[in-house]
């Protein structure tokens, strides 16, 4: 029995046309999502294995293949929610608040969380998070899927930034695949991300 499993999507793999092609979507959710799921449950199985045998030879690779595929299918379960095609404009209420609060307005919040998602080196992530030790938004600049972010944030929004999200449709201009991603944000997914990581 899989620990984990992909999520279905929440619309069709067209839906959110323009802005992402549906063959980039069909792709992204099942075949590179779905190998971090795979991912993950092979591993725990590895570890298991390593446990019955007392032998803890490959442990190091072990617990960073877990991380990585454990916090691949963490990230993209999110992505998917985050996205609508009835989304984009931007938040109101205790979200937009609090981004006010934090970031100096709207328009300064989406700058920096676009330049920190187009200067990813490699492969990453930009995302909006829930510092829980200060109980602030912060913007998060995450390497691979797991590296380059704090135990003490809950991501909020994240826009994938890996070259399988966009290449297909973008080629090499990520700034445009990240310019349409502002235009199928659902505000009302994050707003919900935000009630819940301050309830703990
Ligand atoms: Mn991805």
């Amino acid at each position: 029995m899989a620990v984990y499993t992909l999520p279905d999507l929440p619309y069709d793999y067209s839906a959110l046309e323009p802005a992402i092609s549906g063959s980039i979507i069909e792709l992204h959710h099942g075949k590179h999502h779905n190998a971090y799921v795979t991912g993950a449950n092979t591993v725990l199985e590895q570890l298991a294995e390593a446990r019955e045998a007392g032998s803890y030879g490959s442990i190091v690779g072990l617990e960073k293949t877990l991380a990585f595929h454990l916090a691949g299918h963490t990230l993209h379960s999110i992505y998917w929610t985050n996205l609508s095609p009835d989304g984009g404009d931007r938040p109101e209420g205790a979200l937009g608040e609090a981004i006010d609060r934090d970031f100096g307005g709207f328009e300064k919040f989406r700058a920096h969380l676009t330049a920190a998602t187009n200067t990813v080196q490699g492969s990453g992530w930009g995302a909006l998070s829930y510092d829980s030790l200060s109980g602030r938004l912060l913007v998060e600049q995450i390497q691979d899927h797991q590296a380059n972010h704090s135990p003490s944030t809950t991501p909020l929004l994240v826009f994938d930034i890996w070259e399988h999200a966009f290449y297909l449709q973008y080629k090499n201009v990520k700034a445009d695949y990240v310019e349409a991603l502002w235009t199928i944000v659902d505000w009302g997914n994050v707003a919900a991300r935000l009630a819940a990581a301050r309830r703990g």
